[in-house]
């Protein structure tokens, strides 16, 4: 069994008992963490980790991974230029060698930002092998990841239904389930990823739903922009029965404070989005709103079709966006300023690792580092001067962290980056053909402000 003993860190556990060490030693023994304490004695490889964070690996719990060979080219969209040129126009022009590159890339991404758990929200998968080339890339990355497997949406063709009137398909998520995700407690796992009530009528919202549950996988769907697909939806799904933990809800951001309560009542979990949900118009980040009912969301990337891969920066920004809001109504209500923040910063960094792992329904395997947890661990450089001196280990992490300063990642005990390196054998191959599908993919779309755009650059 391999032992690895990280020593001397700064070692930040987000386990509530153990706290964080100014300096303290890891013990890892094969998959799993085996203690972690001021200093520790044992036959192991040592890892030296004097002025350096160690944290459990953070967890991205939303994005579209497939279009990582997009990177920027939604950078000044909102959602409605999203879904036509992304749904309706580049997404259909998929090949799965396509879905296996951006899938591959982005998750050694995230791997190498400090991501060892990867929410890999796939909707766009017209066949098998476009399916089977996601789930086949996020295996070989190495990243531990659930596999949301969804649907596309293109605009129908003459004599076809339109997306929202077409159930998730049973046989695919069985065929997952046979095969490659028959592990339920694997590296990678399986979920699904569906339309629900904003997105398609009752009949196929109460399908899916339905299946999921059969089924026990997680039920994810996006929720807010634009008018819903069925209205009232949710309260019918709710008296149904439909509507428990297993639901994961995205974004929600114009859900009424009745139904986040309801929703909160029944456990469902949520995951935001913060960035993308301002820049494209979904509204206002529900992180307060939900916080107020004492319970916070997971969060994530969304697109790198937008924005950056970072979850440090996710988190800072979903950080910033609710003070913001939050003094601003304090200005309103007294002219002034609040006394003191109405967050701490803290529970940010719990925003992208525990509550992550909530959404998973992992708590107990991932998103802290405690004996007998798996051993998802990053390494983060204080720096020569970035985030020196360090007063408070963990507003540290959350206000000056950075994947570009992340040395060493492990997932389940295995290195997949040591030293700043990526143990990926041929980066540049992955370069190269994450470049050819973008530049394939973007050739053939007919939309004169991408054209014009890729043209300039
Ligand atoms: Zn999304």
């Amino acid at each position: 069994m391999t032992r690895l003993l990280l020593r001397d860190g700064i070692v930040v556990t987000q386990d509530p008992t153990i706290g964080a060490l100014p300096r303290g030693d890891v013990l890892i023994e094969g998959d799993r963490i085996a203690a972690i304490a001021p200093s520790l004695d044992a036959e192991a490889e040592i890892i030296d980790c004097a002025g350096h964070f160690v944290l459990p690996g953070l967890i991205n719990a939303h994005m579209h991974t497939w279009q990582t060979a997009l990177r920027s080219v939604g950078a000044d969209w909102t959602l409605l230029e999203y879904f036509r040129h992304v749904h309706a126009g580049l997404a259909t022009l998929y090949e799965p060698e396509d879905i296996h590159v951006a899938t591959l890339a982005g998750a050694l991404n995230q791997l190498d930002h400090g991501v060892t758990t990867l929410v890999d929200w796939c909707h766009n998968n017209p066949t098998p092998a476009h399916t089977d080339a996601a789930v086949d890339a996020l295996i070989d990355s190495g990243i531990r990841a659930a596999f949301l497997h969804g649907s596309p949406k293109p605009d129908p063709k003459p004599g076809e239904p339109h997306f929202s009137e077409v159930p998730h398909p049973r046989d695919e998520v069985e065929r997952l389930l046979r095969g490659k995700l028959a592990d339920r407690t694997g590296r990678v796992t399986l979920g699904m990823a569906v339309l629900g009530p904003h997105y398609s009528t009752l009949d196929v919202s109460a399908h899916d739903f339905a299946l999921a549950r059969e089924l026990g996988l997680i039920c994810s769907m996006h929720q807010g922009g634009g008018e819903a697909k069925t209205p009232g939806g949710w309260e019918i799904l709710m008296e149904r029965g439909l509507v428990g933990p297993s639901i994961n809800i995205v974004h929600g951001n114009n859900l009424t404070d009745a139904q986040l309560k309801a929703f909160v009542d029944r456990g469902v979990s949520f995951s935001v989005t913060p960035e993308v949900e301002m820049a494209y118009g979904h509204g206002h980040p529900i992180t307060g709103r939900l916080r107020a009912l004492g319970t916070a969301p997971s969060y994530g990337v969304d697109l790198e079709s937008a924005i950056s891969g970072d979850m440090f920066g996710v988190a800072r920004v979903a950080l910033a966006s609710q003070r913001a809001l939050d003094n601003a109504q304090e200005r309103a209500r007294s002219g002034g300023i609040p006394p003191t923040s109405t967050i701490p910063a803290r529970e940010a960094l719990d925003w992208i690792t525990t509550r992550g792992a909530a959404m998973l329904g992992a708590g107990d395997r991932i998103g802290s580092l405690a004996p007998g947890t798996q051993a998802d661990v990053i390494v983060m450089s204080v720096g020569p001067l970035a985030m020196w001196p360090v007063h408070d280990p963990v507003a540290s992490v959350v206000m000056q962290g950075s994947g570009a300063r992340v040395r060493d990642v492990l997932v389940g005990g295995a290195f997949r980056k040591r030293d700043y390196r990526l143990l990926w054998p041929d980066i540049d191959a992955v370069r190269r053909g994450l470049a050819a599908s973008g530049e394939r993919i973007l050739s053939r779309l007919n939309v004169s402000s991408i054209s014009a755009r890729i043209a300039a650059a």
